[in-house]
C-alpha cells in the first residue's frame, strides 16, 4: 500500500490518515522519516480497520453506478469529455482508463461545486453578507470550511451524499460568516439557516467514511 509523506512545520507528532485508499502520513518538519516508516508498519490494525470502514473500492469506470446528490447515476459511454448528466446517467467520452477516472472526477467536482456555489449565495444572502469565492477540495477529514475573508472550500467527495446532506454542510460554513466559531451563538446563527439539518448531519456522521470509497480503484 503506498504512503503519502508530507511535512508539516506545525505538526507536533506522526499522524496518519486513510481517505480514498489513500494512506497519508504527516511529519513534523525535524521528523526522521525512518522512525516515521517504522511507527507506520505497527499502525496496520489501524490501516485495515480505517480501510474496511470506507468499504469496497468503486471505480470510475463504464458501468458503475454511483450515488450523485441522490441520484444513482451510471457511467456510460457519451460524446463531451467533460461529461452530461442525465437523470440516471453520466455520460462522457470514452478515454483509457486513468484518465476516463479523471474526467469523471472533474465532471463531479464541477457539479458538486455548482450546487454548493448555488447554495452558499442563498445562506449568504439570507445572512446579508458579501459574495466570496467557493472552491472544492479533497479533504481527507473535513467537508468544508470557510476562511476569514470569506472564501468557502466544499469537500468534494459530498457529490456521492444525498443532496440535502450537501446543502447543510453549505449552512454550515456560511454560518461561519457571522461567527468563527462551534459557540451557542454559531448554532443559533446555523439553526435559522437551515431548521432541518439534523438527520443530514446524521447521515453523513454514518456515512461519511463510505464517500472516500468513490473513485478508488480496487486494491
Ligand atoms: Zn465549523
Amino acid at each position: 500500500m503506498p504512503i503519502r509523506l508530507r511535512r508539516n512545520a506545525r505538526s507536533k507528532r506522526f499522524v496518519l490518515r486513510v481517505s480514498g485508499g489513500v494512506i497519508q502520513l504527516t511529519i513534523p518538519t525535524w521528523g526522521r522519516q525512518r522512525e516515521a516508516e517504522a511507527w507506520v508498519r505497527e499502525q496496520t490494525a489501524f490501516i485495515e480497520k480505517e480501510l474496511a470502514s470506507e468499504g469496497d473500492a468503486v471505480p470510475f469506470v463504464m458501468g458503475t453506478r454511483l450515488p450523485v446528490l441522490g441520484r444513482e447515476m451510471e457511467i456510460v459511454p457519451g460524446l463531451k469529455t467533460t461529461g452530461e448528466f442525465g437523470d440516471d446517467s453520466l455520460a462522457i467520452a470514452p478515454t483509457p482508463s486513468a484518465k476516463l477516472a479523471s474526467r469523471v472526477e472533474t465532471a463531479l467536482r464541477d457539479l458538486v461545486l455548482r450546487e454548493a456555489r448555488r447554495d452558499l449565495e442563498k445562506f449568504w444572502s439570507l445572512l446579508d453578507v458579501p459574495f466570496a469565492p467557493v472552491s472544492v477540495r479533497s479533504y481527507t477529514r473535513r467537508w468544508g470550511a470557510c476562511g476569514p475573508s470569506g472564501e468557502t472550500l466544499i469537500n468534494w467527495r459530498l457529490v456521492f451524499a444525498p443532496r440535502e446532506v450537501l446543502r447543510s454542510v453549505c449552512a454550515h460554513e456560511a454560518a461561519h460568516r457571522i461567527e468563527m466559531n462551534h459557540s451557542w451563538a454559531f448554532y443559533a446563527v446555523l439553526d435559522k439557516l437551515l431548521p432541518e439539518r439534523a438527520a443530514a448531519e446524521a447521515w453523513l456522521r454514518q456515512h461519511g467514511a463510505r464517500l472516500g470509497a468513490y473513485g478508488r480503484t480496487p486494491a
